[in-house]
């Protein structure tokens, strides 16, 4: 809401001129993961383990992401992948925030266009 009050006090130029910065600070596409990463300890199951006496094994990585609003899927992380994936998940937060600002951006200048288009028409008649 913040966002969208700053954007309207913008002109249709530094508009397009933020949009097309954006576009340029985007993460590599290829480089990017959607999903939760998970630092788990476990037991083995063991009684005579020093996990049974509260030393639990870990830590281990786990990659949580949610399919759809009843599925779920995920895999452990080896721990040599872990920067990475931390990466990667980063970069998709990174695309997924910067979509939301051009698409906001573009709201905004559609709106505007709209609104210079019924003025013309009233001008008109
Ligand atoms: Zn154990």
């Amino acid at each position: 809401m913040v966002e969208r009050e700053r954007l309207s006090k913008l002109s249709d130029l530094a508009l397009r001129h933020r949009r097309e910065g954006l576009t340029k600070v985007l993460p590599p596409l290829a480089e990017v993961l959607r999903g939760s990463l998970m630092e788990r300890y476990l037991t083995c199951g063991n009684p005579d383990c020093k996990c049974a006496r509260g030393e639990r094994h870990g830590p281990v990585w786990y990659l949580s992401v949610t399919l759809d609003q009843s599925h779920r899927a995920g895999c452990t992380v080896p721990g040599d992948q872990v920067e990475q994936v931390r990466r990667w998940i980063e970069n998709y937060r990174q695309v997924k925030e910067n979509l939301e600002k051009i698409s906001d951006i573009n709201r905004e200048l559609m709106r505007r266009l709209k609104a210079k288009n019924k003025k013309k028409k009233n001008a008109k008649t």
